[in-house]
């Protein structure tokens, strides 16, 4: 009889470590607010993080962890050892894009960099990987201070280059999982206009697509714009290639599944009365699912090469496979879990569950080398400017616009209480609960 109370109380206490209260957001919250001005005001290309690595491995030092500088590029790697328990990892990017700003925010950047062309380029945190790294600060902090409400190894990681898909990999050949202590569980999260600040949206299974990357050249033969008889355009090549593309989500892909073509570019000549040799088409491709992604990608090979040949081009076409990244998974059972602690923390109200994005991201590296994990979208809209467009049949600028602008103040306190809830509840499970939880279907 004695016991029932006993494991109330024990339930109760558990209970209560997992949630983070507002004092203690309060409490970080300058300190991570002032970080995202800064960081937002100093923006920084894909592998050139230097200064934003750098700051943020001195405020993780400062809250007390062990940090390694420099991991797969700029990468930043912060461990806290409290004790026996799990090993838990929250990660955030470090990068922002080539983007002019045009929020008209009085903290908006005016950054001007080179790009790894040799360009000139504006530079914004058009993404929101600001907002992440404000809210892993925060998070840190937290943890630091309150480690009588956990027991395990806390990891906190700054991924370099996540928007040219590239920095992930690049930890991992670096030996970020020989180097530091393997995590049995990773958490990441997003910031996206498709939710109003204060709430989390939670996919559980496929989170986001796969990305693939082609550069195709197709290649004509020059001449004079008058003579069209004397050459082979690759300008009109293109343009069939272009269109009959878009025939592959709509004509051969089964309805129902998910398939983008996009053709972000088209770069050929540089006159008006000159035949140029060659067209270039920068494409993205995104599915959700291995077949169709096979599928897609075979059908594009094929449209390609049938048109260059159909315009009697002397070369076959060159398809560059460039980037790609795989769609990352949410462990379900994990999702589940994390889902009542979030509802806890946050209010029952402020958790949705949302189908798939069509973005991509490679934290889909970390999966695939065995983290099982949660990968979650932060609201970033106004409320009140969510619900008018709403109402208005319209959406708010997207990540990546120029115009991108998150409501920080209850995006960024969110942001720090979902993080710090679901780091409080898997750190105060053991490894083998962590596994046999996620011992679940991997992708
Ligand atoms: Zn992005
Ligand atoms: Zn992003």
């Amino acid at each position: 009889m004695t016991r029932y109370p006993l494991l109330l109380i024990a339930l109760a206490a558990a209970t209560m470590a997992e949630t983070p209260t507002s004092k203690e957001v309060e409490a970080v919250y300058p300190d991570a607010q002032a970080f995202y001005l800064d960081l937002h005001t100093h923006p920084e290309l894909s592998g050139h993080e230097t200064q934003t690595a750098t700051k943020l491995a001195e405020r993780l030092r400062n809250a007390g962890y062990e940090v390694t500088e420099k991991v797969g590029g700029t990468g930043v790697v912060g461990v806290l050892k409290n004790g026996v328990g799990p090993t838990i990892m929250l990660r955030t990017e470090l990068d922002a894009l080539p983007v002019e700003e045009k929020t008209g925010l009085s903290y908006a950047s005016k950054v001007q960099a080179k790009d790894d062309a040799g360009h000139d380029v504006p530079v914004m945190h058009a993404c929101g990987h600001d907002l992440h790294m404000a809210s892993l600060l925060g998070t840190a902090e937290i943890m630091a201070r309150t480690k009588n409400t956990w027991h395990g190894t806390l990891i906190l990681v700054g991924q370099p280059a996540e928007e040219t898909i590239t920095g992930a990999k690049k930890m991992v050949a670096d030996g970020f999982l020989t180097r530091f202590p393997k995590a049995d569980v990773g958490v990441a999260l997003h910031v996206a206009n498709d939710l109003p600040a204060g709430k989390i949206g939670i996919a559980p299974g496929t989170y986001d697509a796969n990305a693939d990357s082609l550069r195709i050249t197709i290649y004509g033969k020059g001449g004079h714009g008058s003579a069209p008889h004397t050459a082979i355009d690759p300008i009109v090549i293109a343009a069939r290639t272009i269109l009959a593309l878009q025939t592959i989500p709509s004509r051969e892909v089964k309805p129902g599944e998910m398939a983008v073509v996009t053709v972000g570019y088209i770069r050929a000549g540089n006159k008006n009365n000159i035949i140029p040799d060659e067209a270039e088409l920068g494409l993205t491709v995104r599915t959700y699912k291995a077949d169709v992604r096979k599928q897609v990608l075979a059908a594009i090979a094929r449209i390609t090469k049938a048109e260059a040949t159909a315009g009697g081009a002397l070369r076959e076409p060159t398809i560059e496979h460039y980037e790609s990244t795989d769609s990352v998974y949410n462990n379900p059972a994990l999702a589940e879990r994390l889902k009542g602690t979030l509802e806890s923390a946050l209010g029952k109200d402020n958790v949705e569950i949302q189908p798939p994005h069509t973005a991509s991201e490679d934290y889909s590296v970390f999966v695939e080398q065995g983290i099982p994990s949660l990968y979650f979208s932060l609201g970033g809209a106004d409320p009140q400017k969510f619900a008018e467009a709403k109402a208005a049949g319209t959406t708010l600028p997207s990540n990546h616009s120029s115009l991108f602008a998150p409501d920080v103040d209850p995006a960024l306190h969110t942001g720090i209480k979902a993080e710090v809830a679901v780091l409080r509840d898997l750190l105060n499970s053991s490894s083998d609960d962590l596994h046999k939880l996620t011992a679940t279907r991997q992708p």
